[in-house]
């Protein structure tokens, strides 16, 4: 798995066969380079919760209404983090580019690149 990831092969949660389900690391391992391992993984949990409530405890229904909003997001994030560490570590033009892209921003606008991350809600959990 860390290896096909590595290549760009896969994203997240691997295909099961419905009755079974994934969270945190062993769905979508991922990067160091946005500090989201653990994050995802209480999301997922919060989110899992909402979907069996959601679906009265039918566990199957749950599972698909949980993946259905994780993949997207979690993909999301495994690419966002594989992107940042291509980009901590530019070499070359690749570097001059991102200098002078990042050249001059302030905090605040770093932060409004990451709201769709950070303003993830509970409330919301399943149309993310
Ligand atoms: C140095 C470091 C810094 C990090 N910093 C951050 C950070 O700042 N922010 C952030 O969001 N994330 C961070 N992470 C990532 C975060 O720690 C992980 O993404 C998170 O712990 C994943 O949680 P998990 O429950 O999916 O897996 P784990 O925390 O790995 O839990 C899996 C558990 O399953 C157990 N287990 C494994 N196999 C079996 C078995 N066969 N039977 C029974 N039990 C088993 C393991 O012993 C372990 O206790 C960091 C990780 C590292 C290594």
């Amino acid at each position: 798995m860390a290896s096909a990831h590595a290549q760009g092969k896969c994203c997240t949660f691997p295909k099961l066969d419905g009755r079974v389900t994934m969270l945190g690391d062993a769905a979508h391992g991922m990067l160091q380079y946005m500090a989201q391992g653990a994050c995802m993984a209480i999301e997922d949990a919060v989110t899992l919760g909402e979907a069996m409530k959601h679906c009265q405890g039918d566990v199957v229904k749950a599972f698909q209404l949980y993946e259905k909003s994780r993949i997207p997001r979690t993909a999301r994030v495994v690419l966002s983090a594989r992107e940042m560490g291509r980009l901590y570590h530019a070499k070359g033009v690749e570097r001059l580019v991102r200098n002078q892209l990042w050249e001059g921003r302030t905090p605040e606008r770093f932060y409004d690149a990451l709201e769709w991350l950070y303003g993830w809600r509970a409330e919301n959990a399943l149309t993310h």
